[in-house]
């Protein structure tokens, strides 16, 4: 593990406070950690906050190739989830499609089964790409689907500088080594007049500072959390203009919901098996969790 400093504008990580102390178990690691909407564990790597851009960081994260490891190996069991969490992102980027100029092609990193590209097909979007590290989320996707998804780490030498309208990296920026790059990189692939959007847990949520420690977005996998400000420093760093961050609601059934909330296993099960008996385990609810959906558009 070597040391690093912060990951969105190079503060030296000996200028940072420390915000949460590491708490890992390593006989409890598997590929399991590194799937997406799983339940949470509560393991994490020390974390600090960078007292100039607001980020918290991982200040001595896994090495890349370990990463791609976990990633790689990650299982793969939230359909449900995933397709929720893909309308939701729908009502909250409609505002944005509006600003963007062109509808030839859209990136997706992380598109997991590809659900939202199927939403940007429908919005117009003629070419549809998405980027995925783990086979059993590809594995999960449709037929059709499956031809727009790479198997890989995203890497900006695998596209074409200025050939999208839209890059999305949804519920990833938190997992990468290098953040920074990514958004750098969004902003070589994306044409001029193109956005480039995300969406972060916002660490400064109110549901996240009352949940502490235990908040479902403390988690081993991630290795930086967001807040609006470090989301401005971000986007800026990587030269984008007209940047914009607010939060948005998630609307999951309750058995999801339940599933992370903070309770004692035994609790848990218990409300689990209650919802489940009186067919209530189904029913939808948005929460406002913190989630912020931010862009930035690449100038002319
Ligand atoms: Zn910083």
């Amino acid at each position: 593990m070597a040391s690093r400093s912060c990951p969105v504008c190079n503060t030296p990580s000996s200028s940072a406070r420390l915000f949460l102390s590491e708490s890992i178990d390593r006989s409890k690691l598997s590929g399991f950690s590194f799937a997406s909407r799983k339940t949470p564990e509560f393991m994490r790597h020390r974390l600090v906050q960078c007292t100039h851009c607001d980020l918290v960081y991982a200040d001595e994260p896994p090495a890349a190739e370990e990463l791609a490891h976990a990633y790689h190996a990650a299982e793969y069991d939230s359909a449900e989830e995933a397709d929720d969490a893909a309308a939701a992102y729908v009502r909250a980027i409609g505002p944005l499609l509006q600003k963007v100029r062109g509808r030839a092609s859209a990136l997706e990193i992380g598109t997991g089964t590809g659900v939202f590209l199927e939403h940007l097909g429908r919005a117009g979007f003629a070419r549809l790409v998405g980027v995925e590290p783990s086979p059993a989320a590809i594995a999960a996707a449709p037929a059709h689907r499956r031809d727009w998804i790479r198997q890989a780490m995203f890497d900006k030498s695998d596209f074409a500088p200025a050939s999208f309208d839209l890059v999305c990296c949804f519920m990833t920026m938190e997992h990468v080594r290098d953040p920074l790059a990514v958004a750098r990189s969004a902003r070589e692939l994306v044409r001029p007049g193109g956005a480039f959007v995300t969406v972060t847990h916002d660490w400064r949520g109110l549901v996240n500072r009352v949940l502490g420690s235990r908040s479902p977005i403390i988690d081993i996998e991630h290795l930086q959390l967001f807040s609006p400000e470090s989301l401005r420093h971000l986007f800026a760093n990587a030269g984008f203009e007209g940047f914009d961050a607010r939060p948005f609601a998630n609307r999951y059934a309750l058995r999801y919901w339940t599933r992370l909330a903070p309770l004692p296993l035994g609790m848990k099960r218990a409300v689990s098996s209650g919802l489940e008996a009186t067919g209530l385990a189904r029913r939808k609810l948005s929460v406002n969790v913190g989630n912020t959906i931010a862009y930035g558009i690449r100038g002319d």
